[in-house]
């Protein structure tokens, strides 16, 4: 069976729930803290293996991440591909939740910076593979591994998040680019529309040279635009309790249906079932569904 790599990102989250995030100079108390996994890389991996795709995930961690890696083997991904560089922490990732969601992320990237194309293997895909790639590594490791994976025949996805200037020679090798509405309007160097209606305004003349987009806009679901048009699809109304990690679940689960051969926007459906179940749960990992979850959800 064909199946997906990504080339992303490793982290240790540290959660800190408070009833208003701090001002600048000032101290709050947190009602609430966890610890989990995280990076882009390792929760979109996380998010197609559950799903049943077999996931191999290319990263570079320091010298403290023997659970993480434990993790990830657990969840089934192919964990041989990752470096340590062990006199480096783990990238870390210091997130403050407020009562309403809203929230303030502080990324240390740690041994993520230390990914280099040396550590990507030459045969980094096959033909018929999905490429995922993220924008929390460094953005040659990204460049590389889209132009390597596009060379071999393998699909390549991009969640350019964070939103950065990708060179227009990565993204014309890109076949399809998962933003939110914040990342997108970045790329275009436009305002975020106050209405999700207006998405499909800026996507009928956006500039970006990929073939198509998937554009997610949380509560409200997503939109494919690609070569047959643009499509609304929307989200499933759920109790959310935790929002983190939609979107990787959402990347992930993307990757897991196109890696089986679904068409986009069947991709998209699904996408945006396991997307809407992973925000029921508490934490990105930990909340991500199975297969047999996100059917028994369609049902
Ligand atoms: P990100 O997590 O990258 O900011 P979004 O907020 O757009 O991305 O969420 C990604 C996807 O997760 C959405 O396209 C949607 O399918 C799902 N999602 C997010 N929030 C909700 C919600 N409150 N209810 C249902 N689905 C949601």
């Amino acid at each position: 069976m064909a199946s997906v790599t990504v080339v992303g990102s490793v982290n240790r989250d540290v959660v800190l729930q408070v009833r208003a995030l701090p001002r600048p100079g000032e101290t709050v108390h947190a009602v609430g803290s966890r610890e989990g996994m995280g990076g882009k890389g390792a929760n979109q991996a996380v998010a197609a293996a559950r799903l049943g795709s077999a996931v191999r995930l290319v990263a570079k961690v320091g010298g403290d991440a023997r659970d993480i890696l434990a993790s990830l083997a657990q969840d089934g991904v192919d964990t041989g591909w990752i470096t340590t560089a062990d006199r480096t922490r783990t990238g870390l990732a210091l997130i403050t939740v407020d009562e309403p969601g809203e929230n303030t992320i502080v990324l240390e990237g740690g041994a993520n910076r230390e990914l280099t194309v040396a550590d990507l293997p030459e045969v980094l895909t096959s033909a018929g593979d999905v490429l995922m790639a993220q924008g929390e590594i460094p953005p040659e490791v990204t460049g590389a591994a889209i132009t390597r994976a596009a060379n071999q025949g393998a699909t390549v996805i991009l969640n350019p998040a964070p939103a950065y200037a990708f060179d227009d020679d990565v993204l014309k090798r890109v076949d399809v680019l998962v933003p939110n509405l914040g990342e997108l309007c970045t790329l275009l160097g436009v305002p975020v529309p106050a209405t999700s209606g207006e998405v499909g305004k800026l996507l009928a003349r956006h500039p970006l040279p990929v073939a198509a987009l998937v554009v997610t806009l949380g509560a409200d679901g997503a939109i494919v635009h690609d070569q047959d048009g643009t499509v609304h699809i929307p989200a499933p109304r759920v109790a959310a309790v935790d929002t983190v990690g939609a979107g990787d679940t959402f990347c992930g689960a993307l990757a897991d249906s196109l890696v089986r051969g679904r068409s986009l926007r069947a991709a998209a459906e699904r996408a945006v079932l396991a997307a809407a179940l992973s925000v029921t749960g508490v934490g990105a990992q930990s909340a991500m569904p199975t297969a047999e979850e996100v059917d028994l959800f369609a049902q």
